[in-house]
């Protein structure tokens, strides 16, 4: 794997909810649309919140694809910070010239029964790289969470993969690019498997299974 450069994005910051202005500020999101710079992203009925959940998969992730000579860049340092935007966020994949860009995200479904991840991709493509690739990544992503014992969302998609034309990094990224809703933070079973340091690990090895099967 050396060579390879993977980006993680963990969805949203632990600065967010306190700094509106930051955030609710409109950028370019592609296709001719704007959205706000980012969001607070969800949390679990007992409070454990998305932004947490994110950095925590994105940091295991890391150690694994590190451990086999990936070259890993973040698209924020900390948990604790603003941003970036969602615009700011595709630069970083697009200027590391990555092999794949991921990221990880936790979705926070009403309904308390919908459950299941899903892998989303930028539907139609905008490049090449939105095209084959990135359907190829968010397959092999898919299959490795299968594999792994995770259910496909009930919700959401078909077979755990999600076309979206409205994500403003998948729209913006030239590079291989998907978005993992890992699951929904409301339902009781997967609130309790995010909010252990065990289910994270479980969900950070499968991702990392189906990046290195995609850049291998
Ligand atoms: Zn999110």
């Amino acid at each position: 794997m050396t060579g390879k450069v993977v980006v993680l994005d963990p969805g949203h910051n632990g600065g967010n909810a306190s700094h509106p202005s930051e955030i609710n500020r409109l950028v370019p999101a592609g296709r001719g649309q704007t959205k706000a710079c980012n969001t607070t992203g969800t949390a679990t009925n007992g409070g454990y919140p998305e932004h947490a959940f994110t950095w925590d998969v994105t940091k295991r992730v890391q150690a694994i694809l590190v451990a086999h000579g990936v070259k890993v860049v973040l698209t924020r340092s900390n948990d604790t910070g603003v941003g970036p935007c969602v615009n700011e966020r595709a630069a970083t994949g697009n200027a590391a010239h990555a092999d794949a860009v991921v990221s990880i995200h936790a979705d926070g479904a009403t309904a308390t029964s919908a459950h299941g991840f899903h892998v989303a991709y930028s539907s139609p493509p905008l490049n090449a790289e939105q095209g084959a690739p990135s359907v190829q990544l968010a397959k092999d992503v898919r299959d490795a969470l299968v594999h792994d014992g995770y259910a496909t969302s009930t919700y959401i998609g078909s077979d755990g993969l999600s076309k979206r034309s409205d994500l403003g990094g998948l729209n913006l990224s030239t590079r291989p690019s998907v978005l993992v809703e890992c699951g929904n933070m409301r339902n009781a079973t997967e609130a309790a498997a995010m909010t252990s340091a065990g289910g994270r690990q479980r969900y950070a090895e499968a991702i990392a299974a189906g990046i290195l099967s995609y850049v291998g």
